[in-house]
């Protein structure tokens, strides 16, 4: 049951990330507990009838697509009033909730989501080593990497890379044990052995794998009595030759309250980072999500495409929520697949980006503009105007190009800055200048100056 009551929360976590405010809070806010769960189907209480209708008719496909991203087995959502609800609880005078009880025969478990494939990682610079790595881990599993400690900011694949090592292996040997647990699920399984003192189904399910895939292991932090089990289990399987994956939010020197023989065996195997990917590689990666969305792959055309691309700089779970909601708005409205629509659909979203943009002084990007326009000895007000003059064109390129690498802004931002050009012409004038940086050493110098003069650390 805890298990449902947590999933149903990271859906609606979804759902408000998703979803315009008014929208959520009118349908879903109220929804907080899991109602039952009889035969794989989750009762939720909306608070009316006509809400429940609602959802039934909007929504409920999509919550149970969404469903069914956290189940192996299919599982479907059943709304119900708080009405019927009520009836039932009088109709069973002592109420229990009704889990079906795990059918011990059933195959082995192996808490892993089988859309998360190689096939569908896609590969940039940012994640290219932790890519090849962990091929050749799923390749060779136990004998190239062990562990392979995979680490990184939240939303930028760390769990989706991980669970293609262990959709490989099975796809590979069914008869290959895997085991992915989210440091959460193991600490809780460890507390309830304890409780009981009864470890003996505790080790079974942890220490007889092959694989065993144990994801933001940041959380062991100050449970000192789940990481010496943890360490038991990590020597087993070493010595044993099974493979171990490990995933956490930053590299095992910097983990914090967890005993350092724990985090010296994590950096035994081979620890690979991910980063942000870049404009190109969110693009691609906005493509790939399309194609498993929908069968029309032209269906929202390139250039929003790039404008979402252009906004959503920072974690790809953003950018493909940021995608989903403008296929969801333009389809569910049946409205054009314009930047004007999906500006609107995003609109929540891009507005609270921008208030983490104001945390930055605008006295920073002034200096910038100062310095530019004085060093190529143009007016700062001819630098932000939309004359198309040479003289002002390039240093222009050039400021933009400065106030992206110093500022990291959207495009959106920079845009703004400079009389709200649109993101496609910032974009294509930072790239011009990278180009002249590399093919005209005089321009790259130039500009490396300018740099530091704006406070790029030499
Ligand atoms: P993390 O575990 O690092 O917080 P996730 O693995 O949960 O991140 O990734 C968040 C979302 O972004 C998932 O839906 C995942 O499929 C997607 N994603 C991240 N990186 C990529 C990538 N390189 N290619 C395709 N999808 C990606
Ligand atoms: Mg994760």
């Amino acid at each position: 049951m805890e298990q449902y009551q947590k999933i149903w929360d990271k859906i609606k976590y979804q759902l408000q990330m998703t979803l315009d405010d008014d929208v959520y809070n009118e349908h879903f806010f109220g929804i907080s507990n899991v109602f039952k769960v009889i035969n794989n189907t989750i009762y939720l209480i909306s608070p009316n009838s006509f809400i429940k209708s609602k959802i039934e008719s909007f929504y409920l496909n999509r919550l149970n697509a969404m469903l069914n991203e956290y189940l192996p087995e299919k599982h479907l959502f059943k709304i119900i009033t708080k009405e019927q609800a009520a009836e039932e609880i009088a109709k069973t005078s002592s109420y229990e909730i009704n889990v079906p009880e795990p059918d011990l025969e059933s195959k082995y478990k192996t808490g892993l989501n089988n859309s998360y494939t190689f096939d569908n990682f896609v590969v940039g610079s940012s994640n290219r080593l932790a890519y090849t790595s962990a091929m050749k881990v799923a390749d060779q599993p136990g004998v190239v990497a062990n562990p392979l400690y995979i680490f990184g900011d939240v939303g930028l694949g760390k769990t989706h890379l991980m669970q293609c090592v262990g959709n490989y292996i099975i796809e590979n040997d069914v008869n290959k044990k895997v085991l992915y647990v989210k440091t959460d699920q193991f600490i809780e399984d460890y507390a309830k052995a304890a409780q009981k003192k009864a470890f003996d189904d505790f080790s079974k399910k942890y220490e007889n794998v092959d694989i065993l895939l144990v994801d933001d292991i940041q959380f062991l932090s100050g449970k000192t009595q789940s990481q010496l089990e943890f360490f038991k289990i990590f020597e087993k399987l070493k010595e044993s030759n099974k493979q171990i994956v490990i995933t956490s939010d930053r590299p095992a020197s910097e983990l914090y309250e967890i005993m350092s023989r724990l985090t010296s065996r994590f950096e035994w195997g081979l620890s690979v980072d991910i980063n942000r990917p870049n404009l190109e590689h969110r693009i691609l990666i906005l493509k790939k999500k399309l194609q498993a969305e929908t069968s029309d792959p032209d269906l929202i055309p390139e250039s929003i495409l790039d404008y979402i691309a252009s906004i959503f700089d920072n974690n790809v779970r953003e950018l493909e929520g940021a995608l989903k909601r403008v296929l969801f708005y333009c389809t569910a409205f049946d409205y054009k697949f314009t930047i004007a629509n999906a500006e609107e659909a995003l609109k929540n979203l891009i507005n609270s980006k921008n208030i983490s943009n104001k945390t930055l002084e605008s006295s920073n990007f002034n200096n910038v503009l100062d310095i530019v326009s004085s060093y190529y000895n143009i007016s700062t007000s001819d630098l932000l105007s939309k004359k198309r003059k040479k003289q002002y064109v390039f240093p222009r390129q050039v400021s933009m190009y400065i106030l992206k690498e110093l500022f990291d802004l959207t495009y959106k931002k920079i845009g703004q800055i400079f009389n709200n050009r649109d993101h496609s012409t910032v974009i294509y004038s930072i790239e011009q200048i990278a180009n002249d940086m590399q093919i005209d050493s005089i321009k790259k110098s130039d500009i490396d100056k300018l740099l530091v003069k704006c406070g790029k650390k030499a």
